[in-house]
């Protein structure tokens, strides 16, 4: 189907795009279209004017201190976080599944804060962004305010932004020696969208002291799994403790049935992703 006619805009300034989108009754912004333009061709959504912040220099630019923090703008693409030198050294796990969005064409034009903005249960990154503990930079037409990534997403498709606002960019803590992350997801086919995924942050030091444990693909928000933190935190980390912890992934989640997968395979393998996700992040893989 083809697009409906609509106005288009390319603002010089962040200031400029958050004012258009608030002044308009149906906007938009557009990052990469990778999701957005088929919403509108499929007539699901109705819009009357994109704000394209695709371009503004802000949003562009990917910056990694030197303790390993970093700040990724919003409208940086896959595949540029994937061949960031310096974020690949800091946060490594950021740049690979970044490069592991199976289509080229996807990666090229995809961007992280479009990735989170658009929320789909299956988006890669929100669950990732959750348990590295990220925070979302926003702006709107009341000024600034950050969300932590655990309270961006709100359910299927919707997230913490109010209207006229724009996510401007993403801060991820550094990395400390002890520091962990796994990431698994289960793919049917090899061009599907994954119907279970798990993202895992571990510290330890003998023992574990803090665990962020985080499912997606469940057909809502990312879910801290609050059950198999509290099965780890003050453990040795052991083949055994996380074989035993990831069991209790199943705990507390309602996953949806639909034609990828039905609810209890989704229960199955979110067991599977966060058992593979621990030994990642634990080392023990
Ligand atoms: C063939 C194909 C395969 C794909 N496979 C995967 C996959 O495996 N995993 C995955 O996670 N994704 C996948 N995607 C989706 C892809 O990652 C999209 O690029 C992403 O979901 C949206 O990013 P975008 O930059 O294209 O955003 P757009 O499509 O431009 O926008 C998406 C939504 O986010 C909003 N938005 C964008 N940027 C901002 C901002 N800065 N502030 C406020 N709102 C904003 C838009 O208004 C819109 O509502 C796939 C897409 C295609 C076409």
């Amino acid at each position: 189907m083809l697009l409906r006619s609509l106005a288009y805009l390319r603002p010089d300034t962040v200031a400029e795009a958050v004012s258009a989108l608030a002044g308009a009754e149906h906007a938009r912004a557009l990052a990469g279209g990778q999701s957005l333009l088929n919403v509108l061709k499929h007539r699901a959504a109705a819009v009357d004017l994109l704000v394209d912040v695709s371009r503004l220099e802000e949003l562009r630019s990917v910056e990694v201190r030197a303790d390993g923090s970093a700040r990724l703008g919003a409208a940086v693409t896959y595949d540029e976080l994937e061949h960031h030198d310096a974020l690949r050294a800091a946060h490594p796990k950021v740049a690979e599944v970044a490069g592991g969005l199976v289509d080229q064409q996807v990666r090229c034009r995809g961007t992280i804060g479009g990735n989170v903005c658009y929320a789909d249960p299956a988006s890669n990154f929100p669950p990732l962004l959750v348990a590295l503990g990220a925070t979302l930079h926003v702006t709107g037409p009341d000024g600034d305010r950050d969300v932590a990534a655990g309270d961006f997403v709100t359910g299927p498709y919707r997230t913490a932004l109010r209207r006229g606002e724009l996510l401007r960019a993403i801060s991820l803590p550094a990395l400390d020696d002890g520091d962990g992350v796994g990431y698994r997801s289960l793919q049917v086919g090899r061009d599907s969208w994954a119907v279970a995924r798990t993202a895992a942050f571990v510290r330890a030091n003998g023992t574990i002291g803090e665990a962020r444990v985080v499912l997606g693909c469940l057909g809502g928000a990312p879910q801290r799994a609050a059950a198999v933190e509290e099965r780890l935190r003050g453990r040795e980390p052991t083949p055994e403790l996380l074989h035993e912890a990831a069991q209790a992934a199943a705990e507390g989640i309602d996953p949806v049935g639909d034609a990828h997968a039905g609810a209890g395979y989704r229960r199955a393998m979110t067991c599977v992703m966060t058992h593979r996700a621990l030994l990642d992040a634990t080392g023990l893989g």
